[in-house]
């Protein structure tokens, strides 16, 4: 029989795997046992919904076993075992696809081993060679597949009585202080159990030898005999099912990690049941990190669904809302029908009712957190803040009531998260809006000549610096009844009635100069004007209202809206209080002719302020030379 080789990618994890200075060489049990369950599930659900693969409930369980004298250890399901496709499909790749290429070269194994569950391949850690025995309900068909590891595994035809998959695990013989004979022993494989798999909702049994008092005679010493028992290493409870009361965090923590393949903690847990309406228990997750995948198309969002304890389905996202798709977790009710299908899922009345009570639930805990849990929010924030944004954004609008009170910014006050209700509650007296200064980053903005005059009256800025705020804030139009303001776009409102006056009068004098600043750029900007937004600096671009140059940008990156060339207009703006301006007057007066090569400076540097190229570089590099020759001269 010919070896088959690994996939290219599944040998190296192989490798690394088996290599691995991974100190939680245990996992390997309850990877198996999850993988034992999880095949009983889907034997169950089969025999539920077709009368011609029914099996007794109490034929489904999984059994362990040890030789010591051949340092074997069994693990053996009546599961709905493997075709040989199945074999090859399931056992020939490890992981999945790309996890590899994520890989970094220096990232610990156990990275992987968390991120991507290699579940079953975890068993080579102690074992050298494996063997799997499997018997379909599909097709009736057994089939056995061995592999000592890298070097390739072998699927051959077998003979098996029940339907299910035994595998068997050669220990690795000791070596390099370390030892693998206690995953032999008993009290080891109990431990295990109890503490990884304990709620698995099949009877994970053992025949354990146990020595037992042998009936004597009255006064005779007491004696023992060495019997072999079946026991049940597990209590079977789903841990959904459990009393809150009695679940340790610990539990909660190694359930969310099993289940949904994540080697960190979860940030919180909502657990609850309901009964009213619809009867349901949920077990809901959220992650401490973000996972890698989560903003491209490979993410699955979705909860489990179970019905009356018996799995149904992976990601239904019908159960919860987009928004909240970094939620991880189960939802298991007696009111689901068995075969519901993933089709009919978004019309049932009862998922309905479910999804969004599971939804108000998600709420309300984030809504609590950031009440009484203000830093632990943050860090929330920081991990699935965009996906609500993005939740304001979407449908027109439609979730702003739900999610507008969930998010946060940076602002200029004390680099710190803000709500925009606490934004509002410290507006200043006479701030009518609320201001947002938006760029590549924090740091960025802070520089943003624009941002002069709003801080000089000691108005709070948002910082904007995710491509969705400008567009979210469109969709939002108010919050608490206050628009949102761009510190670089139309009229700031920041001006007192004498400014205004002030300005107007000195508009009216330098009209001229104003008129040839325009037409000499006129190709460029939609207007000329003296500013109101600087102090300090000569001169900055503020775009009028409607596109933003925040948005310009990001459409500039966007495939769909290449051609189409939407753009901010811009307006040049020139601080009247600047010495620039002065020099623009004497140049107007003295050497109009001078002013379009002024301008043009004027107007690039104003470009590169905002981020965007100079639109000739030569020419404006040249037109620098030439000043300093003058200046010169
Ligand atoms: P995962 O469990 O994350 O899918 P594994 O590497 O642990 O990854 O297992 C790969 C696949 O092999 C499983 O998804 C399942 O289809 C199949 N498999 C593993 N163990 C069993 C088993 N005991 N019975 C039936 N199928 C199994």
């Amino acid at each position: 029989m010919a070896k088959k080789q690994f996939k290219a990618e599944s040998k190296r994890l192989l490798d690394l795997m088996i290599n691995s200075i991974y100190t939680n060489k245990e996992i390997y049990l309850r990877e198996l046992v999850s993988n034992a369950s999880d095949a009983l599930d889907k034997r169950h659900y089969l025999s539920l919904t077709d009368d011609t693969k029914r099996v007794d409930d109490a034929d489904l369980h999984i059994l362990l076993s040890v030789n010591k004298q051949a340092r074997t250890f069994t693990i053996e399901d009546t599961g709905i075992g493997m075709t040989k496709e199945e074999l090859e499909k399931n056992l020939g790749t490890i992981a999945k696809s790309g996890s590899l290429e994520f890989k970094k070269e220096n990232e610990d194994a156990r990275d992987i081993i968390g991120q991507f569950g290699v579940g079953f391949y975890s068993a080579f850690m102690i074992a050298r060679r494996i063997e799997v025995l499997t018997k379909s309900v599909k097709d009736d068909s057994s089939h056995i597949w061995t592999s000592e590891g890298a070097d390739g595994y072998t699927v051959e035809e077998a003979a098996k009585e029940d339907y299910g998959t035994r595998i068997t695990l050669y220990l690795r013989e000791n070596e390099n202080e370390e030892n693998y004979d206690e995953y032999l022993e008993t009290y080891k494989i109990k431990q295990l159990i109890t503490r990884y798999s304990d709620y698995v909702r099949y009877p994970i049994q053992m025949d354990v030898e146990v020595s037992k008092p042998m009936e004597t005679e009255e006064n005779e010493e007491p004696k023992y005999e060495t019997v072999i028992e079946t026991q049940t290493l597990n209590t079977m409870v789903p841990l959904w099912k459990r009393n809150k009361k009695d679940i340790q965090q610990d539990e909660y923590d190694t359930f969310y990690m099993n289940k949904f393949m994540d080697w960190q903690k979860p940030h919180r847990v909502i657990h609850y049941t309901t009964e009213g309406m619809v009867n349901y228990n949920a077990l809901l997750f959220i992650p401490s990190k973000t996972p890698y995948d989560f903003y491209s198309k490979d993410y699955q969002s979705g909860l489990q669904l179970y019905s009356k304890s018996v799995f149904i389905m992976d990601n239904a996202k019908d159960l919860i809302p987009d928004y909240f798709r970094f939620v991880k977790g189960l939802v298991d009710s007696d009111d689901v029908s068995l075969n519901i299908s993933r089709e009919i899922l978004q019309q049932d009345r009862q998922v309905k009712a479910i999804a969004k009570n599971v939804e108000k639930k998600i709420k309300g805990a984030l809504v609590d957190m950031l009440v009484k849990e203000r830093e632990e929010y943050e860090t929330f924030f920081d991990n699935f803040g965009l996906q609500l944004k993005y939740g304001i954004y979407e449908d027109y609008g439609i979730h702003k009531e739900q999610l507008q009170d969930l998010i946060l910014f940076k602002s200029t006050k004390e680099d710190k998260y803000v709500t925009l209700k606490e934004y509002v509650e410290r507006m200043k007296e006479g701030q009518t809006d609320i201001y947002f200064a938006s760029g590549e980053s924090i740091e960025q903005i802070k520089k943003l000549p624009q941002l002069e005059r709003v801080m000089e009256k000691e108005y709070e800025v948002l910082y904007f610096t995710d491509n969705v705020d400008e567009f979210m804030v469109r969709v939002m139009n108010t919050y608490m009844e206050k628009g949102f303001k761009s510190i670089n776009q139309g009229d700031l409102n920041i001006d007192t009635e004498e400014e205004k006056k002030e300005k107007e009068d000195l508009k009216s004098e330098n009209k001229s100069l104003l008129e040839s600043l325009q037409n000499a750029l006129s190709e460029k900007v939609a207007e000329v004007v003296l500013s109101s937004r600087l102090t300090s600096y000569p001169v900055c671009l503020s775009a009028k209202d409607g596109v933003s140059f925040e948005m310009e940008k990001v459409f500039s990156q966007m495939p769909e809206a290449k051609g189409q060339d939407i753009k901010a207009q811009r307006v040049l703006e020139i601080n009247p209080n600047h010495d620039i301006f002065k020099t623009l007057q004497s140049v107007f007066e003295k050497d109009a002719d001078k002013l379009p090569m002024i301008a043009d400076l004027l107007y690039n540097q104003a470009l590169l302020i905002e981020g965007f190229p100079v639109e000739d570089p030569v020419a404006y590099s040249n037109a620098i030379c030439q000043l300093l020759v003058d200046a010169n001269k």
